[in-house]
């Protein structure tokens, strides 16, 4: 499996880093932010192996890359064959009223959006990607993808001990990491989480590397505290990644 992470900031962009967006073996995009097609571009070259790509939610940070996206599929790639988006349930309206707003020729787009909306408290199956509702201030889901090898996306939330359970067994979480522990009252009160908050999470799951992101842009250049205070909490590997960055598992 092959995971690269297009942007690990959180709420907005710094001078370094963007918006979150994770690409998992070329064909699964989790997350769209700003920028996230030139950057796929930049990687890969291409979107012709992109088949779904999976909301966390909508809050802008996640979903200002789509409209970009989806027009170069269509006039660029010139995708035939149906493109499937998951997400929570408002995933569509927001998508649909971005292309209205901006004036897209939606009815010359050669190939079909198909929308799978979940909702609900227990976890949701759908494959090889299951959903797991987390608390945000909007309907947010994790998802976990197993392959040969496993991942979990955990991002935006507060601290959740059913995540443990969840991505139990993983070869990589990646949790977000809002704020260091000092922020941690801040940091849950806007439903986000703290590294430690991450690394306790990753040490009950058993996972073998955690990887953090969704760091507020006011941190940039001091993020590897936050890999310094979940290394004291988690005994695997830590990574603090860097936008663009692969990641073989
Ligand atoms: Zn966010
Ligand atoms: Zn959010």
């Amino acid at each position: 499996m092959k995971i690269t992470i297009l942007g690990t900031s959180g709420s907005t962009v710094s001078r370094t880093r963007g918006t979150p967006s994770f690409l998992i073996d070329n064909d699964i995009l989790m997350d769209c932010a700003e920028g996230t097609t030139r950057k796929i571009l930049e990687v890969v070259g291409h979107l012709k192996e992109l088949e779904k790509i999976i909301f966390s939610h909508v809050h802008a940070d996640h979903i200002m890359g789509i409209v970009t996206l989806l027009w170069r599929l269509w006039l660029v790639e010139e995708r035939k064959r149906p493109l499937e988006i998951i997400g929570p349930i408002e995933v569509e309206k927001v998508i649909e009223g971005f292309l209205k707003l901006t004036h897209t020729p939606r009815d010359a787009f050669n190939y079909e959006i198909k929308y799978t909306k979940i909702k609900g408290e227990e976890k949701i199956v759908l494959g090889e990607i299951s959903a797991l509702k987390v608390v945000h201030h909007i309907d947010t889901f994790a998802y976990r993808i197993d392959r040969d090898k496993s991942v979990c996306y955990c991002t935006d939330t507060i601290p959740l001990e059913k995540i443990s359970k969840f991505a139990f067994n993983c070869d990589i979480l990646m949790h977000e990491a809002s704020m260091p522990e000092s922020y941690a009252e801040w940091a849950h009160k806007y439903y986000h989480s703290t590294p430690i908050d991450a690394a306790k999470i990753a040490t009950s799951a058993s996972v073998k590397k955690l990887v953090l992101f969704h760091f507020m842009p006011q941190l940039e250049g001091r993020e590897d505290l936050l890999g310094e205070e979940a290394k004291k909490h988690f005994k695997g590997e830590v990574i603090i990644p860097h936008d663009m960055m692969q990641i073989q598992i």
